[in-house]
């Protein structure tokens, strides 16, 4: 869960990573999530 938390990455990529499936997620952003809407203001991630 602090994984999840800490990542950097979309959310749902991360979730099909742990779902196993890692090569669908390579590169996958669902535009909604809020890392997705980080990435796509360039903002950094406050930690
Ligand atoms: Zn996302």
């Amino acid at each position: 869960m602090q994984q999840f938390l800490h990542a950097k990455q979309c959310r749902w990529q991360f979730l099909l990573t742990a779902f196993g499936l890692s090569e669908e997620s390579l590169g996958f952003q669902c535009g909604k999530c809020d890392q997705c809407r980080k990435i796509d203001r360039g903002q950094p991630t406050i930690s």
